[in-house]
């Protein structure tokens, strides 16, 4: 870790930023990750580093709709498996789901390096991508999946996913819940949930969601019903533009 005290006002930042780096060095990360991590880090800035309103709305209706899924999925990339691989794995343990990975920088040694790091971290049962399963209406390597995981799944969650695959999964009547601190990506544009929100604050705060939401199906429906994904990125973006 770099020689920071906890004092220091940009702490948390930092620490999020040699995560990113070890996982680079890790093979588990590409490259062109550091350059995402930095537009997330941009908009996080103008945000003020603190997780909103609109997120804590959007995170529990993100639990709701996990917790009430017939068959979730938490799909994971290299930025993701660097920052919450703990995380990652306690919520699919929480949902009884699988972990998927799926990367944009096509690399079967990052894939593995990937699986291995998330399966150190607890994960139980971490699917890769097969060519027996793919999503329509996409060309990148983003489009082979596991015909088990997001191939049979109803809810996908995808902490950091990109624009033209969040629409392919929304068009493949997938509902898509995303983690990205750019209100205005097509991500968010496009996710039936957006998080707003640091992936490393947003994590926690869903697990503790899906706890109480898990059982007490009547009343996350309910939730889910009152949400209005279009209200939440207004608001976000209100945020961004006025702080
Ligand atoms: P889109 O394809 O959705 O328009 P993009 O091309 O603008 O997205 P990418 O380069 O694919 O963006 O990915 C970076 C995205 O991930 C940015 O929107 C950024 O805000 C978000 N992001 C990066 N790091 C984090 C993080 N730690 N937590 C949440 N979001 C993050």
């Amino acid at each position: 870790m770099t020689d920071v005290p906890a004092s220091h006002p940009r702490y948390a930042s930092l620490r999020t930023r040699d995560a990113i780096v070890a996982g680079v060095e890790a093979g588990v990360t590409s490259i062109h990750g550091l350059i995402a991590h930095g537009r997330g880090e941009a908009f996080d800035y103008l945000l003020g580093e603190r997780t909103r309103g609109f997120a804590h709305e959007a995170i529990d209706a993100a639990a709701a709709m996990l917790a009430t899924a017939v068959r979730p999925v938490v799909s994971v990339n290299g930025n993701a498996a660097a920052l919450v691989p703990g995380e990652l794995a306690a919520l699919a343990a929480a949902l009884d789901a699988p972990v998927e990975v799926n990367v944009f920088h096509a690399s079967k040694e990052r894939e593995r390096a990937i699986r291995e790091h998330l399966l150190a971290h607890g994960a139980r049962e971490v699917l890769m991508p097969t060519g027996h399963a793919v999503l329509d209406h996409l060309d990148s390597n983003r489009r082979f999946v596991h015909p088990d995981g997001i191939g049979a799944a109803d809810v996908v969650f995808v902490p950091l996913e990109d624009g033209d695959r969040c629409r392919a999964l929304v068009r493949s009547g997938r509902r898509v819940i995303v983690v990205d601190l750019n209100p205005m990506s097509r991500t968010s544009r496009t996710a039936t949930i957006t998080i707003v929100d640091d992936v490393t604050r947003a994590m926690p705060v869903l697990l503790e969601r899906v706890a109480a939401h898990r059982g007490h199906a009547g009343a996350a429906r309910a939730a889910l019903g009152r949400y209005d994904n279009a209200r939440v990125l207004q608001a976000a973006e209100t945020a961004v533009r006025t702080g």
